[in-house]
């Protein structure tokens, strides 16, 4: 078992995303790829 170096949780190593260099849970990566700084569409450039 890992821990998510962001909230603490205890996850799979299989579960743990890679996020600025630290290793997250599935939650914590989520939401910082759900940052409000994205504009609609999502459109690339
Ligand atoms: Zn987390």
């Amino acid at each position: 078992m890992a821990h998510c170096q962001k909230c603490g949780a205890e996850v799979d190593e299989m579960d743990l995303y890679e996020d600025y260099g630290l290793k997250v849970c599935e939650d914590c990566k989520i939401r910082a790829t759900a940052s409000p700084s994205q504009p609609c569409g999502g459109e690339r450039f």
